[in-house]
């Protein structure tokens, strides 16, 4: 193909994107052009007049067909930001969500920078709770929960890449066992699966159809997995100990119950709601 401009090839692939229908064509199209050109944000403004190189464009355009299919950035890019924080991602895990920050932001308000505690996480993932938490506070060690061994494989390399492996230890097991149980944690952080089977159906194409449905799908009602891990969260907590739950908008209520209904919690839990006003976090401490 004859020489094109970088505003061109961006251009046709925005157009591209948006006949899709995928979220957000014009941001999809720009971080695949950083990635394959390797400008950053500003270079990529100033270059747009600048003739691209024909196997790149080549290269560019494969992503973009990719992306064109539903797959989501994030997977085709292999990284996503969460807490300013660069995160490798895959299809084995879930791609961080910007309403699991307002964790690590109650996490902040829990503890100075310079405390000791020990924490777990329940249902790692990615790790993006275990590492961002080890890393904001460089004294905390944890021990973070998965079932997955894809999602550990991907969790671990997120511990070298931000430098706290020494402090996390990455577990495969099912956090709804009785793994932990001596009350010798001072925080307990979890983002478990919380949809019912029913939301699998209405749930964006791109979430459905690439997301692993064992990090979504908790059960006919969703709420198999917060039932399954309070009674676990309770006795692995040590007395005056935090857990911050992850949950859907509208498990507020039952949740609350959930967590109430353990006697460790019982009068000290508390459903907070998210940036957008939806319910979305349990916070309960042990008495
Ligand atoms: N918040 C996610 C979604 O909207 C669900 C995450 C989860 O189940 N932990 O798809």
């Amino acid at each position: 193909m004859a020489d094109q401009k970088l505003k061109e090839v961006l251009a046709r692939a925005t157009a591209q994107l948006n006949d899709a229908g995928v979220d957000s064509p014009a941001l999809s199209a720009q971080l695949f052009a950083e990635k394959v050109f390797d400008l950053n944000r500003v270079q990529l403004i100033m270059e747009l007049e600048s003739s691209v190189d024909t196997e790149k464009a080549a290269e560019f355009d494969a992503l973009v067909k990719r992306r064109a299919s539903g797959e989501p950035a994030a997977y085709i890019l292999g990284v996503k930001e969460f807490f300013g924080f660069d995160f490798k991602v895959g299809p084995g895990v879930l791609i961080p969500r910007p309403e699991t920050e307002e964790i690590v932001e109650k996490v902040q308000q829990l503890f100075s920078t310079e405390d000791e505690f020990l924490f777990a996480d329940f249902g790692t993932g990615s790790g993006i709770l275990a590492v961002t938490v080890a890393k904001l506070f460089p004294k905390a060690r944890g021990i973070a929960l998965d079932l997955s061994p894809a999602a550990l494989a991907i969790a671990q390399d997120n511990a070298r890449l931000h430098g706290v492996s020494e402090r996390v230890l990455f577990v495969r097991a099912d956090f709804n066992e009785p793994l932990l149980a001596d009350a010798k944690f001072d925080l307990i952080l979890a983002n478990p699966p919380y949809l019912c089977e029913a939301e699998l159906d209405e749930i964006s194409y791109e979430v459905a159809e690439f997301e692993p449905v064992s990090a979504l799908v908790s059960g006919p009602d969703g709420d198999e997995d917060i039932k399954g891990s309070a009674p676990r969260i309770a006795s692995a907590l040590k007395q005056g100990g935090t857990v911050f739950m992850e949950i859907g908008y509208l498990q507020g209520k039952v949740a609350h119950s959930i967590f109430d209904s353990c006697s460790e919690f019982s009068g000290c839990v508390e459903v907070q709601k998210d940036l957008s006003e939806h319910d979305r976090v349990v916070v309960a401490k042990k008495r």
